[in-house]
């Protein structure tokens, strides 16, 4: 991809392959990409297809079989368990469809958890994040005591605090109503734009995907 931007994230002919049940799964078979700095590109693809399994190489959650992945000029594929923990506290903001917030913490802790253990809480900008969310008269709460759609807004709060390089969102509002899945990624998208980062959000919606940047699709383990 030619752009005058710099790029951020670059994946490079990454493979993996599961085993399971004696049966092997070729699941991505020589996937490229490159995301640059701000951009938000929205991943779709059939259910099955390894967008999970990607996006969890990207995070340095699993090891992929052969390739490489460069974030933020670090070569995640040859960095070890602690610097993978590190550049995942540091850089990486992630939000899942099922929220994973800390039941036992409150809103208010939770928002701030990864940017204190990251050592870069910011009370301004925790503090705008929280009224631009809508979770001002939630602080207090805990996760059990809000909507889904007020889940997601913690959770897309909590990762954008410690103002990640990169955004890794799977598929955020897939448990979310219509009306409630568009607030969120409209949301999602002024934050991302305000804070600088870049997104890589899968999502069912083409419709979605169509307000992003840009649009790829993977498919028998192929970006296309
Ligand atoms: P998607 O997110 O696009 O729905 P996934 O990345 O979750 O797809 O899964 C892709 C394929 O890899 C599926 O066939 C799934 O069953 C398989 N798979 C994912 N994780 C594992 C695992 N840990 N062990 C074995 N197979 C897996
Ligand atoms: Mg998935």
């Amino acid at each position: 991809m030619t752009t005058d931007k710099a790029i951020v994230l670059s994946v490079c002919r990454l493979t993996k392959t599961y085993s399971a049940a004696g049966e092997r799964v070729d699941v991505l078979r020589g996937v490229n990409l490159s995301i640059a700095a701000g951009e938000r590109v929205a991943l779709t693809g059939e259910s099955g297809s390894g967008k999970s399994t990607l996006l969890h190489l990207i995070a340095g959650l699993d090891r992929a079989d052969s390739g490489k992945i460069d974030f933020a000029g670090i070569s995640i594929t040859e960095l070890g368990e602690a610097g993978l923990a590190a550049l995942r506290r540091d850089r990486l903001g992630l939000v899942f469809q099922h929220f994973n917030l800390i039941p036992s913490l409150s809103v208010r802790d939770n928002l701030a958890f990864q940017s204190r253990i990251a050592g870069r809480h910011d009370a301004k900008w925790l503090s705008e994040l929280t009224d631009r969310l809508g979770l001002a008269d939630f602080l207090d709460r805990y996760p059990e005591q809000l909507s889904g759609g007020q889940q997601q807004r913690v959770a897309i709060g909590r990762a954008l605090a410690v103002k990640p390089t990169l955004l890794l969102a799977d598929e955020p509002t897939g448990n979310l109503d219509e009306a409630t899945a568009d607030d969120v990624l409209a949301l999602t998208r002024d934050l991302v734009a305000q804070t600088g980062c870049s997104l890589l959000m899968v999502t069912h919606s083409i419709r979605l995907a169509a307000t992003l940047d840009r649009h790829i699709h993977l498919s028998a383990g192929l970006i296309a």
